[in-house]
This record gives C-alpha cells, sequence and structure tokens, in this order.
C-alpha cells in the first residue's frame, strides 16, 4: 500500500509512521518543511512543492491528514486564529491536491476531534449525535469538517479523536507529572468525563479505515470504556504506586492555562459506536491494561 502523511511529524504522526513501516507500506510525508529521510520507504513532500506539481503522489492508495497548529498553548487571539486557520489551509490544499491527482486515492482520513460535541458530564455521543458548537473547539471542529466535505472524488473519514495516549506527545505526558512528584489529584469536579484511545490501537484504527470501504464520514477514535477525570487519575496512580489526593480546583486551572483549562475541566463521554459495529477490535479497550502498557513499555527504555 502506498500512503501520503500530512503532519506526520507529529506526535501521532510519527507513531503511525513506524507502524506503516512495519508494515512495509511505502510512504509520502507532506509537511511544510523537507525532512531529509533515508528509510527506503520514505519520500518527502513540502505542501509548496505540491502546490505546483502533484505527481509526486500519483498511486497513493490513501491520504492521511494530521496537519494542524497545536493547541497545548495559550488560546490568545493570535493562536486562536492559527489553530483554525492551520487546519482550514491544510484541508483546502488536500482538497485542491486530490482535485488535480489524475487518479485519485481512494480514501482520505483527516484528524478530527470528539469536542465537536460540546462538553458534557451526562450526555453520551456516538457518530450521529449532532454536533454542538458551544465553545471555541467545538467551532474549531465543526468549521474543520465542514471543511472536508470539499474534498472531491474521494471517500472521506472524519477522525474524531479522543485523548490519545502516549508516553512521548499530546496529553498524557503532562497528565502524569503531577503523579510522578507526588502531588497528584483529580481537577476541578473530576466528574468531567474523558474519553481516551491507545495510542496503538489509533494507528490500527486508521489503518482499518483506510482498508474498509463502508466507513465513510464520521468514526470516533475512543476507547469503548471513557473514565471521569477522578477515575483516570485513581487508575494512573495506581499503575504508578503513588497517590491520588491532592485535587487541583478549576480556579487554579483557570489562572494557570487559561481557556485552555477547559479541555482540563470540561469533557465529554464518546464512544466507538462504528468501530464497534464494525467489529474492529479494540487491543487496549479498558483504561488500566493501556496504562500497563504504557508505563511497562516505558520501563523498558
Ligand atoms: P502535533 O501537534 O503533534 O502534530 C501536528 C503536525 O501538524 C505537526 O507535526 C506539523 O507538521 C503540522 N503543523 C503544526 N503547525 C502547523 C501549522 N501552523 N500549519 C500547518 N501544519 C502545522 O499533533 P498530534 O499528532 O497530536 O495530532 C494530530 C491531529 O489530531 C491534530 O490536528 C490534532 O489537533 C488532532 N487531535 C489530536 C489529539 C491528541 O490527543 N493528540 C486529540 C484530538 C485531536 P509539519 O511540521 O511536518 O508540517
Amino acid at each position: 500500500m502506498k500512503i501520503a502523511i500530512a503532519g506526520g511529524t507529529g506526535f501521532i504522526g510519527r507513531h503511525l509512521i513506524k507502524y506503516f513501516l512495519e508494515r512495509k507500506y511505502s510512504l509520502i510525508l507532506i509537511s511544510r518543511n523537507r525532512k531529509p529521510s533515508s528509510h527506503s520507504l520514505i519520500r518527502n513532500a513540502t505542501w509548496a512543492e505540491l502546490k505546483s506539481d502533484v505527481r509526486v503522489l500519483e498511486g497513493v492508495d490513501a491520504i492521511v491528514n494530521l496537519a494542524g497548529e497545536t493547541i497545548n498553548q495559550r488560546w490568545t487571539n493570535a493562536a486562536k486564529e492559527r489553530i483554525l486557520q492551520s487546519r482550514l489551509d491544510t484541508v483546502k490544499q488536500i482538497a485542491d491536491i486530490v482535485s488535480r491527482m489524475e487518479k485519485k486515492p481512494q480514501v482520505v482520513v483527516n484528524a478530527s476531534g470528539i469536542s465537536i460535541y460540546g462538553t458534557s458530564e451526562t450526555k453520551t455521543f456516538v457518530e450521529h449525535s449532532d454536533p454542538n458548537v458551544s465553545d471555541f473547539l467545538s467551532g474549531v471542529v465543526a468549521q474543520w469538517e465542514q471543511a472536508m466535505d470539499s474534498i472531491p472524488d474521494t471517500r472521506i473519514v472524519k477522525l474524531r479523536l479522543g485523548i490519545v495516549l502516549g508516553m512521548d506527545g499530546g496529553a498524557f505526558p503532562k497528565m502524569m507529572l503531577p503523579y510522578k512528584l507526588g502531588i497528584g489529584g483529580r481537577i476541578g469536579s473530576g466528574r468531567q468525563v474523558l474519553s481516551w484511545i491507545h495510542i496503538h490501537d489509533l494507528c490500527r484504527l486508521i489503518e482499518f479505515c483506510i482498508e474498509n470501504e463502508d466507513i465513510i464520514e464520521q468514526i470516533n477514535a475512543t476507547a469503548p470504556q471513557p473514565v471521569t477525570n477522578d477515575e483516570f487519575g485513581r487508575a494512573l496512580a495506581k499503575a504508578m504506586n503513588t497517590s491520588h489526593r491532592f485535587p487541583v480546583p478549576a480556579f487554579m486551572m483557570k489562572l494557570m492555562f487559561g481557556e485552555l483549562s477547559t479541555l482540563l475541566l470540561e469533557g465529554q463521554r464518546a464512544l466507538p459506536y462504528l468501530a464497534t459495529e464494525y467489529e474492529f477490535h479494540f487491543q487496549y479497550p479498558v483504561l488500566e491494561s493501556a496504562l500497563r502498557d504504557l508505563l511497562g513499555s516505558a520501563k523498558q527504555l
């Protein structure tokens, strides 16, 4: 299989590249800057190069688009604009690239987020739940997904990601830090729901979406058993053999992180209804097994 990955230098992309190379897929990495690679199965292209010539992508079976400005920064007005525009621009460029390719890829898998459902402590969200634009992030994701509809003549999968758990990127290393220091505890009320997915299951699910032609439109990329923030902290403390007894009040999170704190203080219970319907088998369906694997693999480093 031949796959193009945009934003492959990021946390998820690095894992996906490794996963695909283990399967001997040939890859074309689309990036803002040229990244030389000596691997025989990897070629590189920049967005700028693809503006004038898309031939390097001819013959790709799938495009996976993970590109976008990080949300892990203070949400100033300028940062918010970059977070939104980088996503709209890269999707627009993918649409333009696909329109100019003679042989279209069979599928474009584009990152999205479960933030599109808004936040709730009580509701459960599946793929056919209505989007609810109620804050900055849900607005970004709604516009991001709308932009994906402009990608022509191919199957589109909108991969609604939960919090991706891996040792070397995303939110998890930051969530571990207070527990490493022995000052872990629930955040805010602790009742906010955290819908998570192990990075390895995510890579497997992306491959599953590429191979399974029936999957179109949105799919929740979350494990089948979301947990509350309090449950997450307790499980993490247990796995790390430390305590969970120093709560951080909501006002302190707001002082420290500004509007970004909504990510930690609010959440949503999103279930992988479609993945389950299509009989995708999660290797890490419950948090305890995911944590055991992540922390175990870290010990081996
Ligand atoms: P990263 O921030 O680690 O990587 C994203 C990649 O996007 C970067 O490596 C970079 O690639 C490219 N990029 C960064 N800034 C810009 C910009 N201003 N314009 C264009 N491209 C840019 O993200 P993740 O791997 O963690 O996540 C991938 C996608 O999934 C993101 O869009 C993220 O919002 C979304 N997501 C992730 C979640 C998670 O838990 N990790 C949860 C929900 C959604 P390069 O330098 O090569 O151009």
